[in-house]
């Protein structure tokens, strides 16, 4: 049979495009390599829903998919441990409160709830910060999701609707009438969505989605020791910077009562495995400015690769060289939070139907029109 849409990837962002498409009637096919589902980038994540501001255009797809994450929430099941603890982003001295106002700013004109915090009502929200932080900024609809479950939860819907998941079969050529699998099987497909994460690139030569590899590290349970997320205002000079390796204090309280720490980013590193340099550079950061964090137990750290494009921007649309070739790919350090938005906006082009946000930024026919990082 053809199907109407094939999609190459179940980590979160095939999984929220398999179940819009099917959503809509569509016959739908899943494609993975691995033998289950969110085994790649999406297993490794952190689960911060959140709203950015470090470009107008990541601005609105990360608030529209945080509306969708917001809708979708009272279906989700208890295992995907949806919470509404909010973001605190920590100013640390003068300097970074100055960046708080700006960003209050920015987030209420477009109707962002959030309210500045001082050095007081910092330590009142969150006694374990330790002193003489300058204060922060609240943002109060964030979220938390556990996302391997959430991804497992869409991919039912999907398969629900009567989408077919083929684990375990590795694409090996896209073409604008399907498939074809490594082990010499074809799938045809009236249109094809390419939401393979950081094996994206190996699907079409000119994407260039590098690996940007990040470690977490997860605690014993400890209820009420954090009950926002916290990140230092510093996170964005991490996230953008493309050549040092980088760490960020970023911290998130979970349902269970374990606390996730991070983050780190490395460029052009291929080993999965710890980085103790890096780890430990990461650690003493979380300690700088939550010091009880030394008397807790971590129980596990790992590692995972985010894929990253050079305007840390993801690709959502047709595929430069194709004309049924669709691009969901390069989400980096956000594809937890835009995958939903993703997925409406393709669902949205194929059906012929206007976007509910300016999709031009992330078209992927930039790759042709601007320079890439290393070429
Ligand atoms: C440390 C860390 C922390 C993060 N924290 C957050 C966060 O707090 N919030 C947030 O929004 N995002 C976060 N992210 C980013 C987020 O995890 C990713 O952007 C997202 O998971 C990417 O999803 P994906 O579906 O595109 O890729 P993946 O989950 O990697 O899925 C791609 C799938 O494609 C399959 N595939 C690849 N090639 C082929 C092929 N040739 N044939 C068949 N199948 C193939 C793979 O097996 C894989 O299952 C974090 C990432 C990391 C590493």
């Amino acid at each position: 049979m053809t199907f109407d849409i094939a999609v190459i990837g179940a980590g979160i962002v095939g999984a929220a495009c398999a179940e819009s498409f099917s959503s809509e009637g569509l016959q739908v096919v899943i494609i993975d390599a691995a033998p289950a589902v969110a085994t790649g980038t999406t297993a490794a994540g952190m689960g911060h829903i959140v709203v950015m501001d470090d470009s107008d255009a990541q601005f609105a797809l990360t608030e529209y998919s945080r509306r969708l994450w917001n809708e979708l929430a009272p279906e989700l099941p208890g295992s995907g441990e949806y919470e509404f603890c909010g973001t605190i982003w920590v100013a640390a001295d003068d300097e970074e409160m100055a960046e708080v106002h700006r960003k209050q700013a920015f987030y209420e004109k477009r109707g962002v709830r959030c309210e500045i915090l001082d050095e007081k009502s910092l330590r009142e929200a969150e006694p374990n910060l330790r002193e003489g932080l300058a204060g922060g900024l609240l943002v109060n609809n964030d979220s938390v999701v556990y996302q391997p479950c959430a991804t497992k939860f869409l991919i039912d819907k999907a398969v629900s609707n009567g989408a077919k998941l083929r684990l375990g079969k590795k694409v090996k050529i896209v073409s604008d009438d399907g498939v074809n699998l490594e082990d010499g099987e074809i799938i045809a497909a009236k249109k094809i969505i390419n939401a393979a994460g950081i094996g994206s690139s190996l699907l079409d030569g000119g994407l260039n989605v590098v690996k940007r590899k990040g470690h977490l590290v997860i605690t014993d349970r400890y209820p009420c020791f954090v009950s926002h997320q916290l990140v230092e205002l510093g996170y964005l000079k991490s996230a953008h910077g493309s050549h040092e390796d980088s760490v960020a204090f970023n911290v998130q309280p979970r349902i269970t009562g374990q606390i996730l720490l991070g983050s780190s980013r490395q460029f052009g590193v291929d080993d999965s495995r710890i980085d103790h340099r890096i780890l430990g550079r990461m650690i003493k950061r979380a300690f700088e400015y939550m010091p009880g964090l030394r008397e807790l137990s971590a129980v596990r750290s790992w590692t995972g690769f985010r894929p990253a494009t050079p305007d840390n921007l993801p690709y959502i649309g047709l595929c430069p060289n194709f004309e049924n070739v669709y691009l969901a790919a390069g989400h980096e350090g956000l594809g937890i939070t835009t995958s939903l938005g993703t997925a409406q906006i393709l669902t949205d082009l194929i059906l012929g139907r206007p976007p509910k946000i300016d999709c031009g930024p992330f078209s992927p026919f930039r790759i042709k029109s601007k320079p890439t990082a290393g070429s």
